[in-house]
């Protein structure tokens, strides 16, 4: 997730509700035991996380036992590949995807209440201008986006004040959702509770297909009006959880994101605290220029090698 500066969030939009919704929605076992170690998280299968303002209240940090539950599910996942790889007499290596290499359909659903760009009409250029921003951060990674569909839907209970984890949410989702495990579904609307975006992991996508996607405030986008947070980094930040990639200060100083390169930090960091060093248990500075972090869109810059290795991994567990 990822909030505006009046909000700050880190896990989903909604603690509680959004749990609670989990079950219904939740399907085949893998994810519903993923589902069941989700404590305090928010959407299906422990499978959301967000962005949140400076100063937003979010409760949805990912737990460290839904964290467990998502490495499981990924491990889980790669035998299976290796195990249906070699029952066909082939070798499964899951090997890390070249950059570039892998083209992901996007489908860009502009929700609105009316035909006023403050109503959400998000106009055309800022949906291509959405998508080269998310080609530029990921050009060290193994994904590029393609822009399948921009589809305009006027519906003002889906674009106001959208919760995540939400029934208006859900049915926006159902209605409008296409493509299949490796299409971006991006979503823009006019979120509740000072988040700016939110996102489903990879490993709840079997469990709960239609809702699968990145949800993100529609301000956001480049051009917008949610400044600091209007260069695009919104979908950045989701597009990153929905390839697997944890926030950099998930676990704090000890657990951290799971991956090696990213320096672990205690908190999320906002603004653009140059410097900013958070845990004295190592020597590197706090990853203010990631993109899992909350900074300003004009703060964060990078993915790091660690990263796209992980995003790799979780693809070819999960969305290849
Ligand atoms: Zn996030």
């Amino acid at each position: 997730m990822k909030n505006l500066p009046s909000r700050r969030a880190l896990g989903c939009g909604l603690a509680v509700a959004g749990l609670v919704a989990v079950s219904s929605l939740t399907g085949p076992a893998a994810s519903a035991r993923v589902a069941t170690d989700a404590r305090g998280v928010c959407v299906p299968g422990a499978g959301s996380a967000a962005r949140a303002m400076h100063g937003a209240k979010d409760a949805n940090e990912l737990t460290r036992a839904q964290v467990a539950a998502i490495e499981r599910a990924t491990k889980s996942a790669l035998a299976q590949k290796r195990a249906n790889a070699a029952k066909h007499g082939d070798t499964f290596t899951g090997a890390r995807l070249a950059n570039g290499s892998v083209t992901v359909p996007v489908y860009f659903h502009v929700v609105q209440a009316g035909t006023a760009l403050s109503q959400g009409n998000i106009p055309a250029k800022q949906v291509t201008d959405q998508i080269a921003v998310l080609n530029a951060a990921y050009s060290a990674t193994p994904f590029k986006f393609a822009l399948t569909a921009t589809e305009h839907t006027t519906n003002s209970k889906w674009f106001t004040g959208l919760r995540s984890g939400s029934r208006n949410e859900k049915q926006m989702k159902a209605a409008l959702r296409k493509g299949g495990k490796n299409a971006l579904n991006i979503y823009t609307a006019s979120l509740a509770n000072g988040l700016l975006g939110w996102a489903t992991f990879p490993s709840s996508y079997a469990s709960n297909p239609t809702y699968d996607g990145v949800v993100i405030e529609y301000s956001s986008v480049p051009g917008g009006t949610a400044a600091p947070y209007n260069l695009g980094d919104t979908a950045t930040h989701e597009a990153g959880h929905w390839v697997g990639l944890y926030h950099t200060f998930q676990g704090g100083c000890t657990g951290g994101d799971l991956v090696a390169d990213t320096a672990p930090e205690a908190s999320a960091a906002f603004g653009c605290p140059v410097g900013r060093d958070t845990c004295t248990s190592d020597s590197l500075v706090d990853p203010i220029r990631n993109f899992m972090d909350y900074t300003d869109d004009a703060c964060m810059n990078s993915f790091t090698a660690g990263q796209a290795t992980r995003s790799s991994d979780q693809w070819v567990a999960f969305r290849a």
